[in-house]
C-alpha cells in the first residue's frame, strides 16, 4: 500500500481537529462526545461510537453519535461478543460493508443499530493492550477503504491517550459494582518469599513519555523518523559485529542475531510507520502506534516463532524511542502509596529503584526463589509470588491485588468478601509475628541444649535496624554490592567509609560479617556496561573482578579499615574457587592494612578473613585452604547451582534436586567436618538457612551458625526450641547413606510426629 498523500493531508486535518477537542475545555465526557461528532462528520457515517473497556474484559459504551443516547454507559458487551467485542478480543480492525454477514453479528435493540448495515471499527491500544473500541456506521452498504481505515486507527492512538489519563473511568470505579463490570481472577504461581499484602497493581515496563502526538510538520517529523532507524540501524551494525557471537561459525546464536536484524530492516514495519507520520502523528507516537498494534496482533499469534518476534519488536521500538526522545520518562515518582509490583523478570537494581516503604508484594511471570530479586524482596520482607503465568495480560495498571504468598496465589480485583477475609488473616499473622517477638529474648537451643547462632543476612542499612527486634547475634552476611547497585555512579572511598560506619555503629558491636562486592550474575551496576555477559553466572564476577581489577577491592578495603575506627572486623571473599586467589585477597587486606598504618589511621582491634565457600572446585581444597582462613561461610545459593549445574535463577530447573537430598546434606556435612577439625568456624548462609525444615537438617548433621533474611529468625528460632538435635541427627544419619534424590517427605513427617515447629 503506497502513501496516499491526500487521504494523508485530511487524516492530518482530522486529527487536528481531534486534538484541539481533546485539550479544550470541558469534563472528559463532553470533550468525548465532541470526539464522536466530529469523527462522525469527518468520514461522513451516521454513527460514530466508542466503548471503553472496563475491568472483566467488558466494554462499556461511553459516547455516541448516531446511536440511541440513553443506552450510552448501560450498553455493556464482553470481549468476543458482537462485533464490537470481536475487534477487542482479536485488536484488529474490521471494515464489513454487509455487519449481518459476519458470524459473530448481534445488534443489541436498545442503541437501535439494526438499522445501519456497514461498519468500520477499530481497537483502542495503549501498550498493546485493548483499551477500548471505536467504530463508525452507516445505513447505506458502505465499502470502507484501507486509508479510511487508517485513518480511525490513528484518531484511535489519540484517543489512547485520553483513556490512560485515568479521566473517563477512575480506578475505584472499575471495582466491584453490578457483577458484569468485574471478573475477579485467581491465579496461581510458585511462592518465592511467603506473607500476605494487598495494593494497586504498577505494572513494570519502560515508560515512555509522549508529550506530542501530533505532528506540528509532517516532513520534519518524516525526517526525525529516517534519522532515528538509520542511527538504529548503525547502532545495531556495530553492536552485532563488534559482539563475539558473530564469530561466522554459523551457529543458532547467528541465526537469532539475523533475525532481529531482519525485524530491524523489515521494509513493512519501516513503511507502516512512515504511514503513520504521513497520517498527523509526531514520529515517536507513529513509532507507539506501529509497535502497539504490531504487539496486540503477533501476541494473538499461534506460531510461537511469531510471538517471540514480539520481544524483538519491542526491544526496538524502545531503542527507536530512546533516539526520538531520549530515556525513559521516570515513572517511579507518582505511585500508589500501596503498590503490588508486577513484573515480567526484574534484577535487583530495578527493584531498589522502588520505594519500598510503598511496596506491599512482588508478582512475577517468571524468577525463581533464589534469584536476587526474590533475596532482596525478602531482606524487605515483602511477599513474591513467582512463575505467575501471563499475569502481565490478565492484570491492568491499578487493579486491586491480593497476594497470597503464603498459599501461592494471587487475586486479581477481588471481591469484598475476599478481601475481608485477607484482611482477617492479615491480623491473625500480627498476632503469630507478635509471638516471634517474644522469643527474640529466648535463647536459640535445642531441646537438648545445643546453642545454634542466628544471624541475619544485610543488604541495604535498613537491615540492620533488624538485628535488636529478631534478636539475632550478628550479621552473617552483608552483600556490600547491593548499596552499589542503588548508586549512579561507583561510592568513592570516602562514600564508602561513610557507610560502613554507619553499618558498625548500627550493629552496636555484633560482629558483621562484610562479603567483598560480588556482581556480576542478576546483580548489575547501572553504570557498569563491561558487564553484558553471556553466561555472567558463571563469568567475570565477584573476587575475580576484585583481583584483576585490584583497585576496586582496594578501595573497599581500606574504606573498611577506616570505617573500623578500632574495632574488629570481619571480610569475606565470594565465589573464591582456588586458595591461591583467596591469598592474593588476603594480600591487598595486609597491603590496605599496611597503608594505613604508616598513614597513622586508627587501625581495627582485630581483623578475620575468611571465605565464602560456593564454589564447588574451592571444598576439594580444604586442607590447604583451612590453614589461611579465619572462618567459613557456605553459600549454599551458588554452591548448590554449580554442584548440580542447575541455574539459580531458572524456575524450570528449580525443581531439579533438593537441599534435602543425601548428596547435598553429605556433601555439606564433609565440609563441616573438615573445618571442625581445623577448628575453623563455619556458617552458612544460603537461603536454606531461613528455611526452619532445612535448618533443621543443617543442625542435624553439625552446623552451629546459620545466617538468614530477618524475617526468618523468628520461625528458626521456634523450631530450634522444639527440636531436640540427638533425635534428629541420628534420624538423618540413617537416611544419609540411602540413593534418594529427596527426603524432604520424611523429614516432613518425622518434624511432625515430633512436634517439631517447621
Ligand atoms: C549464596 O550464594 O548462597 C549467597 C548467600 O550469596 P548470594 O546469594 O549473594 O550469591
Ligand atoms: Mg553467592
Amino acid at each position: 500500500m503506497s502513501v496516499d498523500r491526500r487521504s494523508g493531508s485530511s487524516s492530518r486535518r482530522l486529527l487536528a481537529r481531534v486534538r484541539d477537542v481533546m485539550a479544550g475545555e470541558g469534563v472528559p465526557q463532553h470533550r468525548l462526545d465532541q470526539t464522536t461528532n466530529v469523527i462522525a462528520a469527518d468520514m461522513v457515517s451516521e454513527v460514530c461510537s466508542i466503548y471503553v473497556r472496563r475491568a472483566g474484559d467488558v466494554l462499556e459504551l461511553f459516547s455516541t453519535q448516531g446511536l440511541n443516547p440513553d443506552s450510552v454507559h448501560k450498553t455493556r458487551l464482553r470481549f468476543g461478543e458482537g462485533l464490537i467485542g470481536t475487534i477487542a478480543a482479536t485488536a484488529k480492525p474490521l471494515a464489513l460493508a454487509n455487519v449481518q454477514s459476519h458470524l459473530n453479528f448481534a445488534a443489541r435493540p436498545e442503541t437501535g443499530e439494526d438499522v445501519f448495515n456497514s461498519l468500520l471499527g477499530v481497537p483502542v491500544l495503549r501498550s498493546g493492550r485493548v483499551v477500548g473500541v471505536m467504530a463508525v456506521q452507516n445505513r447505506a452498504s458502505r465499502h470502507f477503504t484501507d486509508e479510511e481505515m487508517e485513518t480511525l486507527q490513528t484518531v484511535a492512538m489519540v484517543l489512547a491517550e485520553l483513556f490512560a489519563g485515568g479521566e473517563l473511568i477512575g480506578r475505584e470505579e472499575a471495582m466491584p459494582t453490578d457483577g458484569i463490570a468485574l471478573k475477579p481472577l485467581r491465579i496461581e504461581g510458585s511462592a518465592f518469599n511467603a506473607g500476605l499484602g494487598i495494593g494497586s497493581a504498577v505494572l513494570h515496563e519502560p515508560r515512555f513519555d509522549i508529550a506530542n502526538v501530533v505532528a506540528e510538520d509532517t516532513n520534519i517529523e518524516r525526517k526525525r523518523l529516517y534519522r532515528a532507524f538509520k542511527t538504529m540501524y548503525g547502532q545495531l551494525d556495530t553492536l552485532f559485529d563488534q559482539s563475539p557471537l558473530a564469530d561466522g561459525d554459523g551457529g543458532e546464536h547467528e541465526d537469532v542475531l539475523e533475525a532481529f536484524r531482519m525485524v530491524a530492516k523489515d521494509a513493512g514495519w519501516l513503511r507502516r510507520t512512515e504511514e503513520a507520520v504521513q497520517s498527523g502523528l509526531t514520529a515517536e507516537a507513529a513509532v507507539v502506534k506501529v509497535k502497539n498494534e504490531m504487539r496486540a496482533r503477533l501476541n494473538t499469534a499461534a506460531d510461537p516463532y511469531l510471538r517471540e518476534r514480539v520481544h524483538d519488536l519491542e526491544d526496538l521500538s524502545n531503542r527507536l524511542l530512546r533516539l526520538l526522545i531520549g530515556e525513559e520518562c521516570d515513572a517511579k515518582d507518582d505511585l500508589p502509596e500501596h503498590m503490588v509490583l508486577v513484573a515480567r523478570n526484574m534484577g535487583p537494581a530495578e527493584f531498589l529503584e522502588y520505594d519500598h516503604s510503598k511496596l506491599r508484594a512482588l508478582i512475577l511471570e517468571e524468577g525463581s526463589a533464589s534469584s536476587h530479586v526474590s533475596i532482596v524482596a525478602k531482606a524487605l520482607d515483602i511477599p513474591v509470588l513467582g512463575q505467575v503465568r501471563e499475569v502481565l495480560s490478565k492484570v491492568e495498571a491499578g487493579d486491586a491485588i491480593i497476594v497470597d504468598g503464603d498459599n501461592a496465589q494471587i487475586f486479581v480485583r477481588p471481591s469484598d468478601d475476599i478481601q475481608n477475609q485477607f484482611h482477617e488473616t492479615r491480623k491473625h499473622k500480627a498476632v503469630i509475628k507478635a509471638q516471634y517477638a517474644l522469643l527474640k529474648d529466648l535463647p536459640s537451643e535445642t531441646k537438648d541444649g545445643v546453642k545454634i547462632s542466628l544471624n541475619i543476612n544485610a543488604g541495604l542499612l535498613f537491615d540492620f535496624d533488624q538485628i535488636e527486634p529478631v534478636g539475632a547475634d550478628g550479621v552473617g552476611l552483608y552483600r556490600t554490592e547491593v548499596p552499589f547497585m542503588v548508586r549512579a555512579e561507583f561510592p568513592d572511598v570516602d562514600e564508602q567509609q561513610a557507610l560502613y560506619e554507619k553499618v558498625l555503629d548500627r550493629a552496636q558491636g555484633k560482629p558483621v560479617v562484610f562479603r567483598t562486592i560480588d556482581v556480576g550474575g542478576d546483580k548489575v551496576l547501572p553504570y557498569w556496561d563491561e558487564l553484558n555477559e553471556e553466561n555472567p553466572a558463571m563469568g567475570w564476577r565477584a573476587i575475580r573482578i576484585s583481583l584483576d581489577r585490584p583497585v576496586i577491592l582496594r578501595q573497599q578495603l581500606r574504606a573498611l579499615i577506616r570505617a573500623a575506627k578500632g574495632r574488629e572486623i570481619y571480610v569475606m571473599f565470594p565465589m573464591v574457587a582456588e586458595v591461591e586467589e583467596f591469598l592474593q585477597a588476603k594480600a591487598l587486606l595486609l597491603h590496605e592494612w599496611e597503608r594505613e598504618r604508616e598513614r597513622g589511621t586508627l587501625l581495627p582491634k582485630a581483623v578475620h578473613a575468611g571465605v565464602m565457600l560456593e564454589v564447588p572446585a574451592l571444598a576439594l581444597q580444604l586442607d590447604k585452604l583451612l590453614q589461611y582462613v579465619d572462618f567459613v561461610s557456605i553459600g549454599s545459593n551458588d554452591l548448590m547451582q554449580f554442584l548440580y549445574a542447575t541455574d539459580r535463577g531458572n524456575p524450570k530447573v528449580a525443581d531439579r534436586y533438593d537441599i534435602l537430598s543425601p548428596v547435598a546434606l553429605g556433601f555439606l556435612k564433609s565440609i563441616r567436618d573438615q573445618c571442625d577439625q581445623a577448628g575453623v568456624p563455619v556458617s552458612l548462609c544460603g537461603e536454606a538457612a531461613g528455611k526452619p525444615l532445612e535448618a533443621m537438617a543443617l543442625i542435624s548433621i553439625g552446623f552451629r551458625s546459620l545466617s538468614m533474611a530477618p524475617p526468618a529468625v523468628g520461625p528458626v528460632k521456634e523450631m530450634i526450641r522444639s527440636m531436640e538435635d540427638r533425635t534428629v541427627a541420628q534420624f538423618v544419619h540413617s537416611l544419609l547413606e540411602r540413593p534418594k534424590m529427596s527426603i524432604r517427605q520424611r523429614l516432613k513427617a518425622f518434624a511432625k510426629d515430633h512436634n517439631i515447629k517447621i
